[in-house]
């Protein structure tokens, strides 16, 4: 058996995963879902455009069991799976700079450091909130290999071969003492339905039915009550920004907001658009309560995930929206691009071009509605955004005079003259130099 040690961070992590946090656990089961589909997404699009995967046999499905007597939880998609140097790169370090960021940020003050856990997408090593041990056996689509990696959370794992049929992988939780309800029926279900309903994946479960006595004519039991067991499907799986407006519920875009950002706090705000013409895409964008610890890093992660016809294709592409709005988090769909478009082709691509400039627009216009209908929410935006904002107007001729109005000195009635002189000095001063007028 071979042992790993884990990265510092991911010991940070894991401390505070089993120490610290202690409201709303379930999350643990939001992030496992979200990467099970993350998993099929990519397998998904491996199988429509490259060859080598043109074998694979592409079966989407996450599965969710437990076992009462052991406590156990399981979880099992059939995604793109890892190989080992997957699972020590994945599971044993972290590489994503807002991670980085929100462990920088730790002050030592249990009080200030729990505010900050509410803005931080958890992950994988979530499960250890709820586990004293977990293990993940995965195999690779494409390969033949499987490899199960176990860990108690505590500064190590062990990493070793495995026996698997298909590709995908299967995440065992060894639940605490006290997590027992998480090997209820009723609450997994409700969690799943909460959180990842609309995720474009099927989630079965086996859920027990009751089955009434049958009697005969004279009102005698012939057969005794019973219950059975039945797989069923407990998702809609029916990609949420598909939808119409009209269909979908506050909560339910709150709740999607939730799993596409791993975020436990309430949207700001959402934008749900479908366009329909020369270009035919849909977008829904949310921004957020809170801006994300990583909005000043070069390296901050980017919050949109474009799908093709409902395919993913990417979520790590900075030109998708202008780099002053990378607050946003959502999603782009459209039928209009071609899967197998390259990063390259994609940021030169026209009718990438025409979605980006519409959705700037349509986002710009919104803001500028808030501005007008909602002050105070528009205020709670500015507080958070209004600098990542103001980039837009060294960066963003095309807009730079909406960018103006969405300023907020405009709400401090500082009058047109004022707005002339600033929009002058934008036009000659440094950036540093702007900020001490506003
Ligand atoms: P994040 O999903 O935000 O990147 P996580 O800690 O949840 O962070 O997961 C780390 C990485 O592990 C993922 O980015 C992914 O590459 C890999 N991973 C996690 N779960 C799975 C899974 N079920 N199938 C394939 N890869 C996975």
């Amino acid at each position: 058996m071979a042992k790993h040690q884990f990265q510092t961070e991911v010991n940070q992590i894991l401390q505070l995963m089993i120490h610290s946090l202690y409201s709303n656990k379930e999350i643990f089961l939001r992030e496992l879902v979200s990467n099970a589909s993350d998993a099929l997404d990519k397998l998904n699009m491996l199988v429509l455009t490259d060859e080598n995967y043109k074998n694979v046999n592409f079966a989407p499905k996450i599965d969710i069991s437990f076992d009462k007597e052991a406590k156990k939880l399981i979880l099992t998609d059939t995604g793109i799976g890892m190989d080992e140097a997957d699972l020590i790169s994945n599971l044993g370090t972290i590489a994503k700079s807002g991670t980085k960021a929100f462990l920088d940020n730790l002050s030592g003050d249990e009080k200030k450091d729990s505010q900050l856990i509410g803005q931080f997408g958890v992950g994988f090593y979530a499960t250890f909130m709820v586990a004293d041990k977990v293990e993940v056996t995965s195999k690779k689509a494409g390969t033949d290999k499987a490899y199960t990696w176990t860990s108690e959370g505590t500064g190590e794992y062990d990493l070793v071969e495995a026996q698997q049929e298909g590709h995908g992988t299967t995440i065992v939780m060894h639940l605490k003492e006290d997590e027992g309800e998480f090997l209820e029926e009723q609450r997994l279900d409700s969690i799943i339905k909460k959180y990842s309903n609309h995720i474009p994946f099927p989630i079965f479960m086996d859920k027990e039915h009751y089955v009434a006595a049958i009697t005969d004519d004279d009102g005698k039991e012939t057969t005794p009550a019973t219950t059975e067991i039945k797989n069923e499907q407990i998702n809609k799986a029916n990609a949420l920004w598909t939808m119409s407006k009209s269909e979908i519920k506050d909560e339910e875009y709150k709740d999607f907001y939730s799993t596409v950002a791993h975020d436990s706090s309430e949207p700001l705000t959402w934008m749900h658009n479908k366009a329909e013409g020369t270009v035919n895409y849909t977008t829904l964008f949310f921004i957020p309560e809170k801006a994300p610890m990583d909005l000043y890093r070069v390296d901050y992660q980017t919050g949109i995930k474009l799908y093709i016809n409902r395919v993913f294709i990417t979520d790590d592409e900075k030109e998708l929206m202008p780099t002053y709005l990378r607050f946003l988090r959502g999603v782009i769909d459209s039928t209009d691009l071609p899967l197998n478009v390259s990063r390259e082709v994609l940021q030169s691509n026209p009718v990438m071009t025409k979605i980006k400039n519409a959705s700037v627009k349509k986002v710009l216009n919104e803001l500028s509605k808030m501005m007008k209908k909602d002050s105070e929410k528009y205020s709670k935006f500015y507080a958070e955004f209004g600098n990542c904002l103001k980039e837009g107007i060294y960066s963003d001729m095309g807009n730079r005079d909406k960018l103006l109005e969405l300023m907020q000195f405009n709400t401090l009635r500082v009058s047109n003259i004022y707005k002339l002189i600033f929009f002058i000095v934008c036009n000659h001063w440094e950036n540093d130099s702007i900020n001490f007028f506003i």
